[in-house]
């Protein structure tokens, strides 16, 4: 029996881009699961995602800094309360202290997410080969032509 497909064009959900994209679907359940995301995460064209990302003739230049930096590990507040509530119960208990932090260190980008590596065309960089503290400066650049006459 051949397989069926159903596809979807969308349109970007910036007003007035007329870019689409399709999407296929094996079953019409993921077809539906598809189209409830979208609802809630509008497709966007490449050009209107991330639009501060865009480089252009009035946006030539992006510089971001990364640091490597000790996570905090995210449940440590919770760790801590079991850990002292079983420590009041039993204080010679075997269980271990919380960890306050990730095993290894990971890059800290300055809209607050952690990455253990990055990587973009033409270079990688893992965070644990590298010494807490070690800042990454990325810098793009178009050098726009001049077009005058
Ligand atoms: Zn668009």
């Amino acid at each position: 029996m051949p397989r069926r497909e159903y596809t979807s064009t969308v349109r970007c959900a910036d007003a007035g881009c007329g870019e689409t994209t399709f999407y296929v679907y094996e079953t019409r359940r993921e077809e539906a699961e598809g189209f409830a995301s979208r609802k809630r995460y509008p497709w966007k064209c490449i050009r209107h995602r991330k639009p501060e990302e865009l480089l252009g003739v009035d946006n030539p230049r992006r510089e971001l800094t990364f640091v490597v930096a000790m996570r905090p590990w995210e449940y440590y507040e919770q760790d801590k309360a079991e850990y002292e509530r079983e420590l009041a119960r039993n204080r010679y208990t075997r269980r271990k202290p919380p960890r306050e932090f990730w095993d290894k260190p990971f890059w800290l980008g300055e809209d607050g997410r952690w990455q253990s590596s990055l990587w973009g065309e033409g270079f990688r960089a893992i965070a644990e080969d590298l010494p807490v503290g070690t800042k990454l400066r990325l810098v793009v650049e178009v050098e726009v032509a001049d077009v005058r006459p």
